[in-house]
This record gives C-alpha cells, sequence and structure tokens, in this order.
C-alpha cells in the first residue's frame, strides 16, 4: 500500500520534536509523500527547510487566515515558492470563527494569494471554516470559469457543501472525520466523485477516533484510509491507490 499524506504540519511541535521518527513511521505505514503547508514567514522557512533535507516532503507556503494581521510580501511570497519548489499554495482560505482578523481582511490578503496561485499554475491548499459564503464567490471571482485546482483540506461537512466546492473543480481532502462513526463528513466522502478525493491526517491537530489531536502523525493517514475503503466499499489497496494518484496529479508529485 502506497499512501500520499497531503496535510501535515511538521514543523509544529511535538512532529517538529521528532521529525526523523515521525517520517520512518510514515514510511513504515506506507506513507511515501507528504505534503507540509506552511502558514506564516516563519513557518515558510521551516518548510522549505524540511522540504530541502527529506526526500518525500513537499511544501506549500502561504499567509493563514489566523494570522491576517501580518503583512502579505507577495513578491517574498513568490520567491520562496520558486525557491524551496513548492508544490501549492497554502494553507490560505477564511475562517467565520475565529477570534482575530475579520473576514474582510481575511479576503484582503486571501485574493492576491490565490491569484498568485493562478500566475504560478499552483494548486491551493483552502481552509474553510464556516465561512463558504465568503470563499465560494472570491473563489468565482479569482478563477472566473476556469476549474480552481486546490483542495478544501479537512473537509468535515455534508454533500451539499461538498457539491458546491466540487462544481468549482476543487478536490476534497479528508481526515480524521470519516473516522468517526457519526461525522456528517462520511456522506460526503462516500459520494464525492473518486478522482476528486485526496487523504490527509491535518496532524497534529485533529485527531481520529481512537487518535486524540496531539497524538496524530502522517501514519495515521492509514486509518483515514481504511476508513474510507469501508465508506465506499473498496479494499484497502483500491482505496490507496485512487487516493495517492489523485494527490500525485493535483501536486504534481513526481
Ligand atoms: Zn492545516
Amino acid at each position: 500500500m502506497r499512501l500520499i499524506e497531503t496535510h501535515a504540519h511538521l514543523d509544529a511541535k511535538p512532529l517538529a520534536d521528532d521529525l526523523d521518527g515521525v517520517l520512518a513511521r510514515a514510511r513504515a505505514a506506507g506513507v511515501g509523500d507528504i505534503v507540509a503547508p506552511a502558514y506564516d514567514p516563519e513557518s515558510w522557512d521551516a518548510v522549505a527547510a524540511l522540504a530541502a533535507a527529506h526526500p518525500g516532503v513537499h511544501a506549500a507556503l502561504g499567509l493563514h487566515p489566523w494570522v491576517a494581521d501580518r503583512d502579505l510580501d507577495l513578491d517574498d511570497l513568490r520567491a520562496r515558492l520558486l525557491a524551496c519548489g513548492a508544490v501549492a499554495v497554502g494553507e490560505i482560505g477564511l475562517d467565520a470563527k475565529i477570534d482575530g482578523p475579520g473576514m474582510e481582511r481575511q479576503a484582503e490578503i486571501l485574493r492576491p494569494q490565490l491569484r498568485l496561485a493562478r500566475e504560478l499554475d499552483l494548486p491551493v491548499i483552502l481552509h474553510d471554516r464556516g465561512a463558504a459564503e465568503h470563499l465560494v464567490p472570491l473563489l468565482r471571482e479569482v478563477y472566473g470559469d476556469a476549474p480552481v485546482r486546490g483542495v478544501v483540506h479537512a473537509f468535515s461537512r455534508g454533500p451539499e457543501l461538498a457539491r458546491r466546492y466540487l462544481d468549482l473543480g476543487l478536490h476534497l481532502g479528508f481526515g480524521g472525520a470519516v473516522t468517526r462513526p457519526d461525522a456528517r463528513a462520511r456522506r460526503a466522502a462516500a459520494t464525492a466523485p473518486p478522482e476528486r478525493i485526496v487523504l490527509e491526517t491535518d496532524a497534529p491537530s485533529i485527531g481520529l477516533q481512537d487518535v486524540p489531536a496531539g497524538a496524530c502523525e502522517p501514519r495515521h493517514v492509514r486509518e483515514v484510509c481504511l476508513a474510507l475503503a469501508e465508506l465506499r466499499g473498496l479494499t484497502a489497496d483500491a482505496a490507496a491507490a485512487l487516493t495517492t494518484e489523485n494527490a500525485r496529479e493535483l501536486f504534481r508529485l513526481p
């Protein structure tokens, strides 16, 4: 079984403190490639260094809505994306549930990053927490009728919202949510077009049914894969092959 973890914060504690162990356990679980999104200029440095040092670790750089009060230097971001061979712009997006920068300011830093992704022909890694009513029109504004290449990560909503993102051309990143028996994301994961599904953990932030947040590592993408296989009536190998191919194509991994 060969798996791709499309969202792990390898520069965050506790993963960063035992990175060799984390990567070895991931490899032993069949996780050959990991996309590591960074969220502010300090983590851009950290993630670029990780990607340079570890084959199979791929950087994504973006300014996260949680730090939307920071300045966005687009020329600096462009230069860094190119210098580290980033596979995506992210993590970027909108968050309606934080007690921080407002939606207007979040959109102000998101819009140019979406344009930059288009300019560089890179996919985007999107964070949406309760903000679809703002995010969908903003994506339409920037991409027009062109498909949005990218993923809505840690998708935890039902099939109706999934459909709106799928109609834009996006992939859905499923993680720990689909391992929980009562999660509405299970219906979205069961019914999404097979070619639009990728797997992730969002380690270390989000747990699985049997793994508490904080203890989550990229190797747990295997449990996500098993849950998806069961939901869709696939063998584990078929679910792995499908999602690995999708991720490889989306992020243009070797
Ligand atoms: Zn994340």
